[in-house]
């Protein structure tokens, strides 16, 4: 293998050479959406990244040797709370399938329409509950969890470095506590595994009782069915680190006695709108719908290319600020880039070795329109191009141009040459500037064969 992929890990806070477990199956685990609404384009970045290091993975290791699952969270309070909203006279059972059948069809809809491919597995929460409930079984037995008041809880004093990935060792914790202490928890940082529901509340029988899942405990039973105990590599946003993340891995660690639950642990920088935090009351919460098919963001739709290619023009780490203005700069580069076909070249190796360093996206769009600039007027250099930006997700698309407009250009083209023919350079000039102004290029040329003019058309992106 000669590409050497480096990551960013924050479990250590280093860029190291990253070194799969099994190269035959690389495995990366991204935690996924919680579905009660639209996606926002905070929801957008993590896909968008993960997307792009699922691309490399397969890239380096081969197709078929790399596992990406990324979950949706179908049980969650606010979904409940969803669900009695919008389908007060239903049971609760089909108010929430509704909800969470609708928001995850949407998400699929606005992600594939971002550029993003599928991940290999994508399980739900509610189909992983018996393996949640032996975790939590686990955990009970060997000391790291207790009942208390319908409640399982982990005890986070039971794991002696718990706060590893967040760097909040737990002393530190609790001498900054300001949040009241629930009288039955043992310790303030320790966390639901499970809870008892109530009638009107979704629940699933359990040794505990009826009840349902606390959040982290899902991702841990979800990433074990599929990747197993320990895998290469765990993403999400920043936001997740602590509590989401954290907890994660005192569960997996402290049910399987294993040193770490993931190798690497990469997280993506914070999404603001406009210069600022993007909030319901802000009045500046965007979901990728809206961008995509309303005008709600600067006065008109943007297409799904646009949006990823904004985002790749930040590092992933790095915070981004989305705005009209970056949406703006990412079309005009964009349309500075050849329309083609991927054809089956291998991208360019400057592209992928940007990414191989820690995913730098931005080294590799420069890239990219470097090689773009190298191929106008040349056959291979636009193969290499094309193949290069459909590796990033970000290949311009063909303008279809209909038949009408292609017969009416073609009889103006044919009257042109006639002019050429005739001396009347005038009215030739004319055509080709009404055409220019339509958006069609002229492209004149010879022949070989019969040495005779031949006019070509495009039209101009
Ligand atoms: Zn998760």
């Amino acid at each position: 293998m000669s590409i050497s992929l480096r990551f960013y890990n924050t479990l250590t806070r280093e860029k190291t050479a990253f070194a799969p477990i099994d190269p035959q199956n690389v495995r990366m685990y991204v935690c996924g959406p919680t579905v009660y609404d639209y996606a926002h384009i905070g929801n957008a970045r993590p896909a968008i990244v993960f997307d792009v290091l699922f691309r490399l993975l397969r890239h380096v290791y081969g197709e078929a040797h790399v596992t990406y699952a990324r979950n949706i969270t179908d049980v969650d309070d606010k979904i409940n709370a969803r669900a009695l909203r919008d389908h007060p006279g239903l049971p609760l059972n089909e108010a929430i399938r509704l909800v969470t059948e609708k928001t995850e069809t949407q998400y699929h809809e606005d992600i594939a329409l971002l550029g993003n491919l599928e991940p290999t597995v994508e399980p739900r929460a509610t189909d992983t509950i018996a393996e949640m409930i032996e975790i939590i079984e686990k955990l009970i037995g060997n000391g790291h969890a207790y009942v208390a008041k319908g409640e399982v809880l982990f005890d986070t004093k039971s794991m002696a470095d718990y706060g590893q990935l967040s760097k909040r060792p737990l002393d530190e914790q609790q001498a900054g506590a300001r949040i009241a202490v629930d009288a039955h928890k043992k310790n303030p940082s320790d966390f639901v595994l499970w809870k008892l529901s109530s009638h009107n509340e979704p629940g699933w029988e359990s040794p505990w009782g009826r009840g349902r899942p606390g959040w982290h405990i899902e991702c841990s039973a979800m990433s074990r069915r599929y990747l197993g105990e320990v895998f290469d590599i765990h993403g999400g946003g920043l936001d997740l680190i602590f509590p989401h993340h954290e907890n994660e891995i005192a569960q997996s660690r402290c049910a399987h006695g294993t040193e770490v639950m993931a190798n690497v642990w990469m997280h993506n920088g914070f999404v603001q709108v406009e210069g600022r935090k993007m909030s319901k009351s802000e009045g500046n919460f965007i979901t990728i719908y809206d961008l995509l098919h309303t005008e709600k963001f600067g006065g008109r739709q943007w297409p799904g290319e646009v949006l990823r290619l904004a985002m790749l023009m930040t590092h992933y780490r790095e915070p981004i600020d989305f705005s009209v203005k970056r949406l703006e700069e990412a079309e005009r580069l964009l349309a500075k880039w050849p329309a083609a076909e991927a054809s089956g070249a291998t991208p360019c190796d400057t592209v992928i070795n940007a990414l191989a360093d820690d995913l730098n996206t931005v080294a590799a769009v420069q890239a990219l329109h470097a090689l773009a600039q190298e191929a106008h007027g040349d056959p291979d250099a636009l193969a290499v191009f094309a193949a290069s930006a459909a590796f990033l997700g970000v290949l311009p698309e063909k303008t279809e141009v209909d038949e009408a407009l292609a017969s009416a250009v073609d009889a103006l083209v044919a009257l042109r040459l006639e002019m050429l023919k005739a001396k009347n350079f005038a009215e030739a000039d004319k055509i080709r500037n009404e055409l220019s102004d339509k958006g069609i290029q002229l492209k004149d040329g010879k022949d070989p064969a019969t040495g005779e003019r031949v006019t070509t058309w495009e039209v101009k992106r």
